[in-house]
C-alpha cells in the first residue's frame, strides 16, 4: 500500500491529533482484511497536529461512529485514484451499539439483549447519555 495515495478506498482527514486510534477501534478497522493506514500527528496548517486514517478499499463506515468521536472530521471517497466525494460529518442525534454504559447499576449491564442506545443531549458541549439511566457517555 503506498501510504500517500489509494486508487480505491476511503481517507478519513482532519481527525483531532490522538482521535485516530479512538476512531480505528470503534469503526472495527482492525478487523478487516484490506490495508489500514493511522498517520498520527500530522502538521497540518489548520489544526496544527491531526490524524488521518486510509482505508485502502471501498467499505462502508459507520458515519455516526465519525461523528460521534469527531464531527470535524472529513471523508474523502476515492475512486481510480481520483477523489470523487467528500462528506461531511454530523454529530449523530442517537448512537446505537457504538459504545456502551459505564454504569454497572444500568438495565445494559445486567440485560445482554437489550441494545446500547445514546442520545446526544447536549450539542455544543458534545454530550450523550444512556437512554436508560442519563449516565454520560466519554
Ligand atoms: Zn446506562
Amino acid at each position: 500500500m503506498n501510504i500517500d495515495s489509494i486508487n480505491n478506498g476511503i481517507v478519513i482527514d482532519h481527525i483531532s491529533a490522538g482521535n485516530g486510534m479512538k476512531l480505528y477501534d470503534l469503526l472495527g478497522l482492525g478487523e478487516l482484511d484490506c490495508s489500514v493506514a493511522i498517520i498520527k500527528n500530522v502538521v497540518s496548517h489548520k489544526m496544527g497536529r491531526k490524524d488521518i486514517i486510509k482505508v485502502d478499499a471501498d467499505i462502508p463506515v459507520d458515519l455516526d461512529v465519525i461523528g460521534f468521536v469527531d464531527p470535524g472530521a472529513t471523508i474523502n471517497i476515492i475512486k481510480d485514484g481520483v477523489l470523487v466525494e467528500k462528506r461531511n460529518i454530523e454529530m449523530p442525534e442517537r448512537l446505537v451499539n457504538v459504545i456502551k454504559c459505564k454504569n454497572p447499576r444500568c438495565i445494559t449491564s445486567c440485560e445482554q439483549e437489550i441494545e446500547h442506545i445514546f442520545k446526544l443531549t447536549d450539542r455544543e458541549h458534545k454530550v450523550y447519555r444512556c437512554i436508560y439511566c442519563e449516565t454520560k457517555a466519554n
